[in-house]
């Protein structure tokens, strides 16, 4: 992104998979640019319409399986996510958009459907349903502090070689296999609800950092640290 420029955030199907109020996600970024004098775009791209390929950081969020595999179909006959992560997008994928993002997920009877295949994992169903408070350990190459959400899902995620976790879980279900969400490049997937930008400002300035190609200075974050003290302390022993 250019210093002059606008920074140009992109919340992908709405009417299909914003069921989670993970469209507090875009509400975060963009607040934490605009109090950094970053000026901000945001466009939602209803699921008639293309993607452009032209933002800097897409957001998608969770919903239910149906609107999930109608939301894969037409995200993979679009291809405008494809092109803007090729040319150096960032993504925040969540829950059934993270999904999505990989080969195969598990559909409404269980089924394997087709994703877009943006990044190597795959998912399935798990044995029951994972509700609840989830919370891990990031992958300490991203420099944030422990992640923490909640989860509501079916789905089990496996990650393909090159593909890292984004943490490792310490509360809750995640992936399934001890470890939770995935980044490469600058793909973020993660199963956190919270939303998760609003629970884990440190991942919502890796975003914006990622997208900017520069350090942001520090902002007063006295209420996202309260909110994270009381969800962290109500799960993880002291
Ligand atoms: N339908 C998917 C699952 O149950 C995603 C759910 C969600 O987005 N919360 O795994």
């Amino acid at each position: 992104m250019p210093s002059d420029s606008v920074l140009r955030l992109v919340w992908i199907y709405p009417d299909l998979l914003s069921t989670y109020g993970d469209q507090g996600n875009v509400l975060v970024l963009e607040q934490r640019a605009q109090r950094r004098g970053i000026a901000v775009e945001t466009l939602h791209v209803r699921s008639a319409d293309a993607v452009p390929e032209s933002g800097d950081i897409y957001l998608i969020g969770g919903g239910e399986d149906r609107p999930q595999i109608l939301a894969s179909e037409r995200l993979r006959r679009d291809g405008g996510l494809h092109r803007a992560v090729a040319r150096g997008a960032s993504l925040l994928a969540v829950c059934a958009g993270y999904q999505i993002m990989g080969t195969t997920f598990g559909g409404e009877e269980g089924q394997p459907v087709e994703g877009i295949g943006l990044i190597d994992i795959s998912s399935g169903r798990g044995a029951g349903r994972a509700v609840g408070e989830l919370a891990g350990e990031a992958d300490t190459v991203l420099g944030i502090p422990t992640l923490t959400g909640f989860e509501n899902h079916m789905g089990v995620t496996r990650l393909g070689p090159g593909v890292r976790p984004l943490a490792r879980t310490t509360v809750g279900t995640g992936n399934g296999d001890g470890t939770e969400g995935c980044h490469i490049g600058k793909v973020v997937g993660t199963y956190l609800h919270g939303p998760a930008l609003a629970r884990n400002p440190g991942l919502a300035d890796l975003l914006l950092t990622w997208a900017v190609g520069a350090q942001l200075p520090p902002l007063d974050d006295t209420w996202f640290e309260r909110l994270r003290r009381e969800r962290l302390s109500a799960v993880l022993p002291r």
